[in-house]
């Protein structure tokens, strides 16, 4: 491996790439766009899509492409050479600022929601140079939004940018105005951690499950699984270091701060953490890290599996979004510094936040919301499907001394002592850690673990980037005229905190007491997608939007329709797949064992009466009982998927239906499929066992 400060970021037309290749103008005039946001020229654009492509040549390009992020969750190119005709039969490789620019995707193929039609099929990508482009596999690519020809948006990005804009403006009013004039830009910032499955990909190949929907619809226990917790943490094995080695080397040349790896709680479940960035570049980079992910466990013999819930009864996968806000002047906006209880701008920037969670908790648990994700919500690994926020035991105290108007002291950092000599005695944080809070806060950042392993993270940041700067907005109007502004912030400080404690929950997120005293809070408890995205178009909502300019209500409408959609369409699949796997698989090899076990009994009654067969009869009379029972929920599988369709136009309608009927169905036949494995023998089941998938690397 090259020395590490010379392979990160050498795929990556960087800052650094850009000031060596471009003419100083140039540079300028990009820099402008990139920092404040300010229009690009086509004749700029023309100067660095020409270095941009002498440059890919050189790393092995010969391709180019907009690479972007539509409705689909996954991200989308389409390869264009840089070959030109130079009109006597030989070519030269070109790339124009029109094409860095500006790309023409066919849009029709991808999610709309309604708004598009297929014959208007146009659609647009349009460079983001605030993230970097890239060199990947042969091709050049570039980070791009992707709207239709009538200005719709039709990604993820587009809206994340938009609110990236609009938190900006606000924070910045606010900061003007309680005497901070020299921000003249904030950032929304976010490190992402992900979580992933590594199994042996012989044994992926045998699961059509897996290949289909990404996690097991059927499989017993094994024996073992993560209850003597000796994976988190442990030493990693040998085949997976020599992953994660690779997987740090390919990220690293592509400019991804890949920090963080360990093992997680599951068997076979690991985790990598990136240092944070930019929300825009973090969302790019998490898209990224996944592909790779696949891509190099691929060349290792293995399959990575982003599925938020690839095995039942062990623990899911996650993401982290860590998320946090600085000024262009390098100060974070929720450090709360050594004297919270003085440090007003912090206690108003948190004051808006408390005030966002809780008014659009509704709109986080709806951005996290998956057929995958709906595996882990309310079950006990992840948070809860009910939104609140964890301040730690110091912030809360000080909140509540503001609600109340008591006086605040503050415990201080502590001295950890550690008692032995040979280690150095440290200071310990001044809160622990909640791993039960779906919204925490972690020092000087928010700590959103609500979201599922495979989600892109674009959607969660962008509804929170949107909530934040309306509150700001609000807060700045009621601010603004005021005679006594100090004495105005404190009082809308203990306002605000006052109205909207409800939402703060420093306790066990998991205990059943919880639900209940949520409940008397009037916190929602949205179990499944369809509870939760039935409130996406909620007025308060749209209007949230719409305000904002982050997307019009006819978009807002299209992503409601499409997330529907797309939750039907994913429990069909997974229906598809069960139905067949039951029946080309595990009943036939069902059968053929009890068939064994047949001929054995016989044959041993054939030699003598006085040859116990008791054993081979329970079992077929067992495996027979199960047999009828699993047959019969197959077909009652088959009807409901069938009865599903009626639903076709109503996406409401019928994403519940998917969930509250095919899915208890699925559940049962399950069980039933999962009875039989534990009494087959290996020789004749079908499938691998997780056992074997999750101990096999
Ligand atoms: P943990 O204790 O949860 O492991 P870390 O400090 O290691 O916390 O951070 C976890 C993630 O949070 C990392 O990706 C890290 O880069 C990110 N992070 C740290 N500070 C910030 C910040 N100010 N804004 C956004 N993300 C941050
Ligand atoms: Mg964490």
């Amino acid at each position: 491996m090259a020395k590490v400060p010379e392979l990160f970021g050498c795929m990556v037309f960087n800052d650094q790439t850009m000031q060596e290749r471009l003419p100083k103008s140039t540079y300028k005039a990009l820099k402008k766009t990139i920092q404040d946001g300010a229009p690009l020229d086509l004749s700029v654009a023309n100067v660095v899509a020409s270095a941009m492509k002498d440059w890919a040549i050189e790393k092995g390009c010969t391709h180019y492409t907009h690479w972007f992020q539509p409705m689909t969750g996954v991200t989308a190119e389409k390869h264009d050479s840089f070959i030109t005709p130079n009109g006597d039969g030989q070519i030269i490789m070109e790339f124009s600022g029109k094409e860095l620019i500006k790309g023409e995707p066919d849009a029709s193929s991808f999610p709309s929601g309604g708004i598009r039609a297929t014959f208007e099929a146009r659609g647009y990508t349009t460079w983001d140079p605030t993230s970097y482009a890239f060199a990947k596999d042969g091709t050049l690519y570039i980070p791009t939004a992707f709207c239709s020809y009538t200005g719709e948006v039709l990604d993820k990005k587009t809206p994340l940018l938009r609110s990236m804009e609009r938190i900006s403006t606000e924070a910045v009013k606010v900061l003007n105005l309680i005497g901070k004039t020299e921000v003249t830009r904030v950032t929304t910032t976010v490190g992402p951690e992900q979580e992933y499955f590594l199994i042996d990909k012989e044994m992926y190949d045998q699961r059509e499950d897996l290949i289909y929907t990404g996690r097991t619809l059927f499989g017993a226990k094994a024996p073992k699984g993560q209850e003597l917790d000796d994976h988190y943490f442990g030493a990693i094995k040998t085949r997976v270091a020599a992953f994660m080695r690779d997987l740090d080397e390919e990220l690293w040349k592509l400019g991804i701060l890949a920090k963080t790896k360990h093992n997680e709680v599951a068997p076979s479940q690991h985790e990598l953490a990136p240092i944070f960035t930019t929300a825009n570049i973090a969302t790019d980079h998490n898209e990224l890290t996944m592909e790779v992910m696949k891509k190099v466990a691929e060349k290792h013999g293995l399959v990575c599996l982003l599925h938020e819930k690839p095995f039942a009864g062990i623990n899911g996968s996650g993401k982290h979004n860590n998320w946090s806000i600085s000024t262009n002047t390098g100060e974070n906006l929720l450090d709360p510094g050594k004297e919270p209880e003085n440090n007003t701008q912090f206690l108003l920037f948190l004051a808006a936040i408390v005030k966002a969670v809780h008014e659009y908790q509704d709109l986080l648990r709806i951005t996290v919301a998956s057929a995958g994700n709906d595996h882990r919500l309310g079950a006990n690994e992840a948070p809860p499907a009910i939104i609140s926020m964890y301040l730690g035991d110091d912030l809360g105290a000080l909140v509540e001394s503001i609600i109340n108007g008591t006086e605040y002291t503050s415990k201080g950092k502590v001295r950890m002592q550690t008692g032995v000599d040979v280690l150095a005695d440290f200071k310990k944080d001044t809160s622990d850690r909640n791993r039960t809070s779906p919204f925490a806060f972690t020092g000087n950042k928010f700590e959103f673990r609500a979201l599922g392993s495979a989600l892109n993270i674009a959607c969660p940041n962008y509804m929170l980037n949107t909530m934040v700067a309306e509150e700001l907005s609000q807060f700045y109007d009621e601010l603004k005229d005021a005679s006594d502004l100090d004495a105005a912030v404190k009082a809308l400080i203990k306002k605000t905190f006052t109205e909207h404690q409800a939402i703060i929950f420093n306790g066990d997120n998991y205990a059943d007491e919880w639900v209940v005293e949520a409940e008397k809070r009037g916190l929602l408890n949205l179990k499944s997608l369809p509870d939760a995205v039935a409130h996406f178009i909620d007025k308060k909502n749209i209007d949230l939007f719409v305000k904002n300019k982050i997307c019009s209500e006819e978009e807002i409408r299209a992503r409601y329709e499409i997330e529907l959609e797309s939750y039907s369409k994913q429990i069909n699949i997974e229906a598809l797949t069960m139905i067949d796997m039951a029946k080309k698989n595990i009943l036939p090899a069902v059968s053929s064992y009890v068939r064994e076990l047949t001929d054995t009994a016989l044959a041993k009654k054939a030699l003598s009466d006085a040859i116990p067969t008791t054993v081979e009869e329970e079992l077929i009379t067992s495996l027979s009982n199960k047999l009828v029972c699993f047959s019969k929920k197959t077909s009652e599988l088959e009807d409901a998927v069938i009865k599903a369709a009626e639903f076709d136009g109503n996406n409401l309608a019928q994403a519940t239906f998917f969930r509250e009927t095919v899915f208890a169905v699925m559940q049962e036949l399950r069980a039933v499929g999962d009875s039989m494995e534990t009494e087959t023998s290996s020789e004749y089941w079908p499938y691998p066992s997780y056992g074997e998938m999750l101990f096999g690397v």
